[in-house]
């Protein structure tokens, strides 16, 4: 669209009261699976309008725990769109779309599915916000830092590991989200900082650089803390 246009078009909005804010992000789910019963399950009991309004909302959710408060802070993202495939797995995501398995959705037999869907897109959500360190950073780190804002959004299902658990700080996931959790409870805002320094690359001594014990001595203080 050329820049006149754009501006009588906002122009007109505002008149008709409608907010056009800079760095506005538009939010759109789609059902392309809606002939598979996976796919007729989540039209029945999800849908796609609940779910847009959870990306919309699990981004608003995002900025507030990478405490990015403008939309310049944030990673440059117009539009983050949900399709709903026949694919296997649970769900991935590739740049700003998320793609949810209706696969997933009709064999779900653990809860309610709209709650799991919530979790999982708040998961994904992450996903296309966080910095992944130039595509430098552990990936194990990357997932925990998707299962914490699912864990503080209040969607962590009963079955993931309790605090303390697990092997290793970069087992990922759950293990990882809620070493994180530890992590931030020692300076609250401790994920929104790794998460910006993440932007241009990735090191370890990130962890150092914030909380002033490595990630290896961490890990033992968070274990021995849950002995
Ligand atoms: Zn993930």
């Amino acid at each position: 669209m050329r820049r006149g246009v754009v501006v009588a078009l906002a122009s007109l909005l505002a008149l008709a009261g409608v907010a056009v804010p800079a760095g506005a992000v538009t939010f759109s789910a789609t059902n392309a699976a809606s002939g598979t019963a996976g796919g007729k399950r989540f039209d029945r009991e999800v849908g796609t309008a609940y779910a847009r309004k959870v990306l919309s909302d699990a981004s608003s959710f995002c900025w507030k725990v990478f405490n990015q408060r403008s939309s310049g802070s944030r990673k440059p993202v117009a539009a983050v769109t949900l399709a709903v495939e026949d694919i296997d797995g649970v769900a991935f995501t590739s740049a700003n779309g998320i793609h949810l398995s209706a696969k997933y959705v009709g064999g779900y037999s653990a809860g309610a599915v709209k709650t799991e869907v919530t979790g999982v897109l708040y998961h994904e959500t992450t996903h296309v916000w966080q910095w992944d360190g130039q595509s430098q950073a552990n990936g194990g780190l990357i997932e925990g830092i998707a299962d914490y804002v699912r864990l503080k959004a209040g969607y962590a299902p009963d079955h993931w590991v309790k605090p303390g658990q697990g092997d290793r700080w970069d087992q990922g996931y759950d293990v990882t989200a809620r070493f994180l959790e530890y992590c931030d409870s020692l300076k609250p805002g401790f994920v929104a900082q790794l998460n910006a320094k993440m932007k241009d690359g990735y090191s370890d001594d990130f962890f150092a650089q914030i909380l002033g014990k490595n990630v290896q001595q961490l890990w033992k203080n968070y274990k021995v803390k849950y002995a």
